[in-house]
């Protein structure tokens, strides 16, 4: 019998109508302008942006569009082509080289995206045999590219270093390769991993370290250079994960190692040969924003300034925040009704923060996630808080 092709997807529809009927917009969300780092035009409105992941507001910073532009002029709109074929401009070598400098590593390998890198290395490094430990909360390219690459995968409960040695114990005999694969700041909750028992881990099993520091470079450590710089551990991480889509203010991802076959990756990863490279505006912006990072440690500074005012106002207004201040702040909700209520009401008090709901989240949890940036004003954190403040006396 004939199956339609799309008759698998009759219940994400159904889902999918009955969210559209009662919660119409967040479905529908449209920048119809972006002016700066922290605003934008949403239904004919200006609203401040609180929902991105542009952490130092770098998409406005005038060297970065200068070094886009100029990039775009000289080399083009597009490479089309693999890094492998004819997508390697001397830009996309320079920023491996910068980048290899900037977080103390031998090795860099650029890719397209965040999410592909993470399907390339994770993918390519293990197999058939070999087995992969991820922390249960991991970002979906992290679980795609474990598919991908076909070696065992087995979750240890969230930042829950007790677990991992749990599963690192029953494994010990089974003599293969085991590679535990962690966040520097989760995505969703804002918060970080323990990397110093996960390092102890690693070192007494054995075992080797991915830290992806997608949301964690520019951000932790007193260089930006992520979890392991704060925590002191750099040494002991194998490969460090990252994206240019967050604190750099562009697209494009990388791995950087100290191991010398990092480069045998290339040959191996389907996911870097079979796509087009980064485009050069791209790669030049993201160049210039990485000396902005090396060079104005304030811009971090007053991230966290920022942060830490936006998550105290918070906590002492009742909202269900986290358990420490983060640039990712998510307040936790019952139920899909109630978020909508609180998303729409901020939305119409001209904020705009992500409305998430599973699989994106962890534990099934419907949440609102706000995020700041370096480029917030303190009116701007402060008209924040006050919209979260006025919903919350009006639903009591
Ligand atoms: N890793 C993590 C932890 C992420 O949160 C994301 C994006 N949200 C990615 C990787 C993918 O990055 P990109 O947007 O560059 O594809």
């Amino acid at each position: 019998m004939r199956v339609a092709i799309f008759d698998k997807f009759q219940k994400l529809a159904a889902v999918r109508e009955a969210l559209e009927k009662h919660h119409v917009r967040f479905l529908n969300i449209v920048m119809e302008d972006i002016s700066s780092a922290t605003e934008a035009v949403i239904d004919g409105k200006t609203v401040i942006l609180a929902g991105t992941n542009n952490y130092l507001g770098l998409t406005f910073n005038e060297a970065c569009i200068q070094a886009s532009c100029k990039a775009v002029e000289k080399e083009g709109t597009g490479t089309t082509g693999s890094r492998m074929a004819n997508g390697t401009l001397s830009g996309h070598v320079a920023l491996e080289k910068e980048l290899s400098d900037f977080l103390g590593r031998d090795k860099t390998i650029v890719f397209s995206t965040g999410y592909v890198a993470n399907l390339a290395i994770l993918s390519t490094l293990v197999g058939p045999g070999e087995v992969i430990l991820l922390d249960g909360d991991c970002h979906a390219s992290i679980y795609d590219g474990c598919k991908l690459g076909g070696a065992e995968v087995i979750r240890f409960r969230h930042n829950n270093p007790a677990d991992l040695e749990k599963r690192l114990r029953r494994l010990a005999e089974r003599n293969t390769n085991i590679l535990i694969v962690v966040e520097g700041i989760y995505s969703m909750m804002g918060d970080r991993a323990p990397l110093a028992d996960i390092v102890a881990l690693k070192k007494k099993y054995g075992a080797y370290l991915i830290v992806d520091e997608a949301h964690s470079l520019g951000v932790l450590g007193e260089n930006g250079r992520g979890l392991a710089e704060e925590a002191n551990v750099e040494d002991d991480v194998d490969f460090v994960v990252g994206t240019f889509s967050k604190s750099l203010g562009a697209i494009g991802g990388f791995c950087s190692s100290n191991h010398p076959e990092l480069d045998l990756v290339r040959y191996a990863s389907r996911p870097y040969v079979f796509t087009a490279s980064s485009a050069p505006s791209a790669i030049a912006s993201t160049r210039a924003a990485l000396q902005i990072i090396r060079s104005q440690s304030e811009l971090r500074l007053q991230l966290w300034d920022n942060a830490r005012t936006l998550y105290k106002r918070l906590q002492e207004l009742g909202y269900k925040v986290g358990l420490e201040p983060s640039p990712i702040i998510a307040i936790r909700y019952d139920n899909i009704g109630e978020a909508y209520a609180m998303w729409n009401g901020l939305l119409e008090r001209s904020i705009y923060v992500n409305m998430v709901l599973p699989p994106a989240t962890p534990d099934g949890a419907v949440l609102l996630r706000c995020s700041l940036s370096a480029a917030h004003s303190p009116q701007q954190v402060e008209k924040i808080a006050d919209a979260f403040a006025l919903l919350r006396n009006s639903s009591h």
